[in-house]
């Protein structure tokens, strides 16, 4: 593995000017972070956060007003051309001719990029994408599913070593969202590096070895996703008792305790405070008995709610 990075972003912001009623915008308030090369990384963050603007300005479609970005090592406002070779962007919408047919869309696409026709590899990539038994038909007449797996393929044509999915799953159904992420997986075990932009934590669990959070334009994580779900440090333990809890108990260690319906309470605990079997007790001691219990460890819906709920100003963890 070299040292550069595959994507190298320094004290970068942008400010979108005021237009009409609107005001002038902080998208991004001086940025900084690596993608290492070779792995899956997640940028995460809330609508609004500012995950497409980093992406836009990567992409060499938004103007940014500090900061420097380098992809694959060029720098984009010195080598936007290497940098624009060295990524692939496959973005939110579907937008395709539909009386195209795949092959055509990637020969076509091939040309834009001036990759010379002894080699193109459609083919190839079309089966990469699982998309060769449907290279010559109307791009009309694939399913939703196939037609994000073009716009990946798209994307690939001019084999970028950094690849860049913008929300690659909203609005697509489970299954269709766990073959992208088959195929998501399958590209970075072939060595492209992965950033992909999700507001979906569970995706960002489950695909990427690294995650950034951004809020508000700030960023205010930065760590290998297991390192990022450690931080919460608490569990939740739910009791199902043989009466309804008219007050519920308290602790030092309870971070959260709710009724979350009859004769069943949630307990939300800091585990280096407690343990279940206390908590148990804890219970009982009010005169209840339990029927039934459940636990399960915090996730990183837990640690993005809490990083995010602090309003404003975020605390940087990065
Ligand atoms: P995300 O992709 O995380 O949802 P965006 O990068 O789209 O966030 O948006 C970040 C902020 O910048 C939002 O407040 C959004 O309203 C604003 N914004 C995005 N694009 C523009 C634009 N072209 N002009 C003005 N403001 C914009």
């Amino acid at each position: 593995m070299s040292e550069t990075p595959a994507i190298s972003i320094r004290n970068l912001a942008k400010r979108y000017a005021a237009v009409g009623r609107e005001p002038a915008k902080l998208a991004l308030n001086d940025i900084s972070f690596d993608v290492p090369e070779g792995k899956i990384f997640g940028l995460l963050g809330p609508n609004g956060a500012g995950k497409s603007t980093l992406i836009n300005i990567l992409a060499g479609l938004v103007k940014k007003t500090a900061g420097t970005a380098e992809v694959w090592g060029f720098d984009i406002d010195h080598d936007m051309r290497n940098a624009k070779r060295a990524i692939g962007i496959v973005p939110q919408e579907v937008v395709f001719d539909a009386f195209f047919t795949p092959f055509e869309v990637l020969e076509n696409t091939a040309g834009l990029y001036g990759v010379p026709k002894s080699l193109r590899r459609s083919m190839d990539i079309l089966r990469a994408v699982f998309l060769d038994d449907k290279a010559h038909a109307y791009a009309r007449t694939l399913s939703g599913g196939m037609k994000r797996r073009l716009l990946i393929a798209k994307a690939l044509v001019h084999a970028p070593p950094v690849l860049v999915l913008d929300e690659p799953t909203a609005g697509v159904d489970v299954e269709l969202r766990r073959q992208l992420w088959e195929l998501v997986r399958e590209m970075n075990a072939q060595g492209v590096t992965i950033v992909l932009t999700t507001h979906y934590l569970e995706e960002a669990e489950e695909l990427c070895d690294r995650i950034a959070i951004i809020n508000h334009g700030e960023l205010i994580a930065n760590k290998p996703t297991r390192e990022l779900v450690e931080m919460a440090r608490e569990k939740i333990v739910v009791l199902t008792l043989d009466q309804d809890m008219i007050e519920l108990p308290s602790h030092p260690a309870f971070r959260k305790c709710e009724r979350i319906a009859e004769r069943t309470i949630e307990i939300t605990y800091d585990l280096d405070q407690a343990n279940a079997g206390e908590v148990m007790a804890l219970v009982q001691s009010h005169g209840l008995a339990i029927v039934d219990v459940s636990t399960r460890e915090a996730d990183l819906e837990d640690v993005f709610v809490s990083l995010t709920s602090k309003a404003g100003h975020a605390e940087r963890i990065a």
